[in-house]
């Protein structure tokens, strides 16, 4: 399955050649070293895309849709969140000397290079995993969070904390006027 994903540059016909695949937590959880996993899992992945090859230089123009299960960064509890994106990636083959004494120019800089016959989407599609991935992700956008006092999610219950809180600053107003 994880071979699917390799592409032989020179099989693509001239009009393009379509990917459409799905894979699952397995395909991605196995590509991390096991002291390198993500902090999330992939329940499902949908790509599709299509690669097109005009004189060595590979275009790969795709969409992606999944879906993640990942800790809410406020409340904790496991959420589960669509992510997906468009892609466009342009490649051209590395070429055999060395080009680390060129100047590279600023189109050149964003475009990749593959080696032999063979590039490999796995490691695109990946990338647009990880872009996708929000640094806070959240199970809502109105999660309430745990209490910074008891730590109780307040989605799911309720604590007295709040009550003691506005009590305090009330007691602090008040010493402040008494100091006055
Ligand atoms: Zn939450
Ligand atoms: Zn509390």
């Amino acid at each position: 399955m994880a071979n699917s994903l390799k592409i032989n540059v020179f099989l693509v016909p001239e009009e393009g050649q379509r990917f459409v695949f799905s894979e699952g937590d397995a395909w991605f959880q196995g590509r991390f070293r096991d002291d390198e996993k993500p902090g999330f899992f992939l329940e499902k992945i949908d790509v599709d895309c299509l690669i097109t090859v005009t004189s060595g230089t590979v275009f790969i123009k795709g969409s992606f849709s999944a879906l993640i299960d990942i800790c809410c960064s406020r409340c904790l509890e496991r959420a589960k969140l669509p992510i997906g994106s468009d892609f466009t990636y342009t490649l051209i083959p590395a070429k055999a000397e060395t080009r680390e004494d060129l100047e590279l120019t600023p189109e050149e800089l964003e475009t990749s290079y593959y080696q032999g016959d063979f590039i490999d989407l796995t490691p695109i599609i990946f990338e647009q995993i990880i872009l996708q991935i929000p640094m806070k992700a959240l199970c809502s956008e109105e999660c309430k969070g745990l209490c910074p006092n008891c730590g109780v999610n307040l989605n799911t219950s309720s604590c007295n904390c709040k009550l003691n809180v506005v009590n305090d600053r009330i007691a602090v107003l008040k010493n402040f006027r008494i100091k006055k």
